[in-house]
């Protein structure tokens, strides 16, 4: 499948800081869109339908998958997770670039259907400072920081596969590569042919 817009695609273990940085991301650059998912665990904290997460339970999300509204879909600590045709290809098709902030099983079925898309890794500076950010955020039960501690360490072994690879351990320095590599992607020779087509026409080039 192939459309104007950038994909550009960021995984993390839970509390690595993936959200905060995509966040941070997001308001410094008006050209950059982020996919909502579908989920079906609870809100938490402060979390808003339609702006964290689309919350639905697990029989609508089965239902989405047998009517095949996801690009991808996987289970991740218990919940299902998935991101629907809705969510990024209309904006694609726009020209827009688009982030998606899913778990490492969607990243790499993302990579499979658009092999453009870029993949991104976060990792955190130590098991130490992942387990203290768990616990700060404040908006977790012991049991599940738990769980998720342990499938961090499944999920960090899958960094090799990605294209990039961030340590999130000074915010700023983490989102100036994050920054670093969204700029890159868009100086692809594809994507400055399409966003610069008046040069390439000028230029004869292909
Ligand atoms: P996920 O667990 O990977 O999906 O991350 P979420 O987005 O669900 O979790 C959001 C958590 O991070 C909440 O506790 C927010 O208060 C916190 N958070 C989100 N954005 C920011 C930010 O820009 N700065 C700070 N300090 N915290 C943030
Ligand atoms: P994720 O989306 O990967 O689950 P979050 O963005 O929710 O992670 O971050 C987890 C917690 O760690 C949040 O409370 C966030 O404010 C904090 N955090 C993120 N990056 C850093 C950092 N570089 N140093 C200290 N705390 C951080
Ligand atoms: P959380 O419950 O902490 O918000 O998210 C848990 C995990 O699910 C994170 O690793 C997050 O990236 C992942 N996730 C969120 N949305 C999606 C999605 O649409 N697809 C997939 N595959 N994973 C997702």
């Amino acid at each position: 499948m192939e459309y104007p817009g950038n994909l550009i695609v960021v995984a993390a273990p839970s509390g690595a800081g993936k959200s905060s940085l995509v966040k941070a991301l997001l308001e410094l650059d008006a050209k950059l869109a982020v996919s909502i998912s579908h989920t079906s665990r609870g809100p938490r904290g402060q979390e808003q339908h339609g702006r964290e997460y689309w919350f639905i339970s697990p029989d609508e999300f089965r239902a989405k998958v047998e009517r095949g509204e996801f690009f991808e879909w996987a289970e991740v600590h218990g919940n299902l997770y998935g991101t629907s045709r809705a969510a990024i290809e209309e904006r694609m098709k726009q020209g827009e670039d688009v982030v998606l902030e899913i778990d490492f099983q969607g990243a790499l079925q993302i990579k499979q259907l658009f092999p453009y898309a870029v993949l991104v890794f976060i990792l955190p500076p130590s098991w130490e400072e992942l387990r203290q950010r768990l616990t700060r955020r404040g908006d977790t039960a012991e049991e599940v920081i738990e769980r998720r501690m342990a499938n961090a360490r499944v999920e960090v072994a899958q960094a090799h596969k990605f294209d990039f690879v961030v340590v999130n351990a000074v915010f700023e320095t983490a989102l100036f590569d994050l920054k670093a590599i969204v700029h890159a992607q868009r100086l692809k020779y594809a994507s400055q042919r399409r966003s610069k087509s008046a040069v390439f026409k000028a230029l004869d080039l292909p």
